[in-house]
């Protein structure tokens, strides 16, 4: 493949500019991860090398640093308008949000070499990447050793910490929106509304026999573009990977025993809920991949696989792009009747699972680091439990309905990219009521104790007046909204405390359901 020169040289020179041009890992032979000022580094002299991408910012971590991101494709697009224009997939990579996971953050620094001034040119003819090497970029910079910061992980010997530097979980906080990395993404997802989202990470559960392991979207509200992805795209990728790379991938989980020494009882996946991003996407109607490489793998090979599968999904995204959009289209345009708002794992499926075999070891801590590893795998006929399905369902109303101290609430919506509009007249009808029957508060977590509410939908009437907020459900985000609103809903704005002042049992909660449209003049919110 010929490269740009930027010397006015005969193209000789290019080895040398791409030798130089190597992320920190590569330097060090994988000693070592970059930091926040090699990604920037880095970044800039792919530009500097005329690697034809644009590079914004997607905002201010807490402790002042830049985050940024860069958008790849040919030509280049500068505007979520002119990147839905090509038809192409627009493809959000995202790496580094637990920073103690620094392999995705390697790999997408290296493909993103690759496919702006390597080999990998063709690619971006196809697709519209978006990619955010170092999302959580406090955390990555907290260095100190990985014994303390990831015990267990094969390398580097130092990383950085999971939460962001102000102690957010970021792959928590995608409903509550506490923290500043999350609203400056949502932004960019509303603006961009990538057709793919894929979230890199590195898992330390049980001894398995994967490099890397996999999930679409868990929550079980789930849609055509979702299951396209679980069912159809991510299988043959797992196929690819072992033709191409000779990789083994497998569907996330982790042993269901709690004793190692029998595994037969399962595989299962870990939560549904859409306090965690690629949840998060997959109950917002769009495609979502999470990508855990495996911790106790090296981290040359951890970063391999991951480049290896993240280039497979871009080439796979490349050849289905006329699928991927339509099936996000469709998605889009469906108006299903009813929420899932609580879930309970599916029934499983019996598949072939590769475990290693550990026996017990006093040494080490924690669940799965207590047993000492004997590099005998073995295949394993299993049940594998990968999804979830409805616990309990919610009629889906025409409109939700707000008094107007709920500001708060409205402002949240909007952030999630939801339409939520203002009563411009006064109303008076007849509603749906949520009578609180009981309500539940759990431990804290990030200074929320969460609340789970138990009760049931009745008859009731409101006077509303201008002011009032009112959520049509008839519009793309329609699910999510009601998702969110929902009052049993298992993670939903309920959960994350945002009606406490309010609650009481044997009361009814702030949310009304109208069942038909509300026949006043409305005026979306800014
Ligand atoms: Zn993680």
């Amino acid at each position: 493949m010929r490269l740009p020169c930027l010397l006015g040289l005969a193209c000789l020179c290019v080895p040398h500019i791409l030798a130089a041009q190597q992320t920190r890992a590569e330097r060090t032979d994988y000693a070592e991860t970059s930091s926040h000022a090699d990604v920037l580094g880095f970044v800039d002299s792919l530009q500097r090398l005329g690697a034809g991408i644009r590079v914004g910012r997607l905002g201010l971590s807490p402790q002042g640093r830049v985050i940024p991101y860069i958008i790849a494709a040919r030509p280049l697009v500068d505007a979520p308008a002119r990147a839905a224009r090509t038809g192409k997939p627009v493809i959000y990579l995202q790496a580094n949000i637990h920073a103690g996971e620094v392999e995705g953050k390697e790999a997408a620094l290296m493909l993103l070499r690759d496919l702006t001034l390597g080999s990998l040119k063709p690619l971006l003819d196809s697709v519209v990447l978006v990619v955010v090497p170092i999302y959580n970029a406090d955390g990555n910079d907290a260095f100190g050793p990985e014994t303390r910061n990831r015990p267990g992980q094969k390398g580097p010997a130092s990383v950085g910490l999971r939460a962001n530097g102000q102690g957010f979980d970021l792959n928590r906080d995608y409903l509550k929106q506490e923290a500043p990395e999350t609203r400056a993404a949502a932004g960019l997802i509303n603006a961009w509304d990538p057709d793919l989202f894929i979230d890199l990470h590195t898992t330390d559960g049980s001894y398995h026999g994967y490099v890397l392991t996999y999930d679409a979207g868990l929550n079980p509200n789930s849609s055509p573009a979702n299951d396209y992805i679980r069912d159809k795209f991510l299988p043959e990728v797992r196929l690819r990977m072992r033709a191409r790379h000779k990789q083994e991938v497998f569907s996330y989980g982790n042993f269901r025993n709690a004793d190692p020494d029998s595994l037969i009882l399962g595989w299962e996946t870990y939560d549904p809920r859409p306090r965690f991003g690629t949840n998060w996407t997959g109950l917002r109607g769009r495609m979502s991949i999470l990508s855990e490489a495996y911790s106790h793998v090296d981290f040359r090979t951890r970063v391999d696989a991951t480049y290896n599968f993240v280039l497979e999904i871009l080439r796979l995204a490349a050849a289905e792009k006329a699928t991927i959009k339509s099936l996000n289209l469709a998605t889009s345009r469906y108006r299903p009747d009813s929420v899932a708002v609580r879930s309970t794992l599916a029934p499983p499926t019996p598949m072939d699972v590769i475990a290693e075999i550990t026996t017990r070891d006093a040494e080490g801590s924690g669940p799965f680091s207590r047993r000492r590893q004997t590099g005998v795998f073995k295949t394993i006929r299993m049940p594998v439990f990968d999804r979830f399905e409805a616990a309990r369902k919610e009629v889906i109303p025409a409109a939700y309905l707000l008094a107007p101290q709920y500001s708060e609430v409205a402002a949240l919506l909007r952030a999630q990219g939801i339409e939520v509009r203002r009563l411009g007249g006064a109303w008076s009808g007849a509603v749906e009521q949520f009578q609180v029957d009981s309500l539940i508060v759990e431990s804290l977590f990030e200074g929320h104790r969460g609340i789970r509410l138990e009760g049931r939908w009745g008859p009731g009437t409101v006077s509303a007046v201008p002011g009032w907020f009112m959520v049509n459900t008839d519009q793309p985000l329609g699910l999510f909204a009601a998702y969110l609103l929902e009052p049993a809903s298992e993670d939903g704005l309920a959960t994350w405390n945002f009606f406490d002042r309010v609650l009481r049992r044997g009361q009814p909660a702030p949310v009304l359901r109208a069942r038909s449209p509300v026949p006043v003049p409305s005026e979306m919110l800014p």
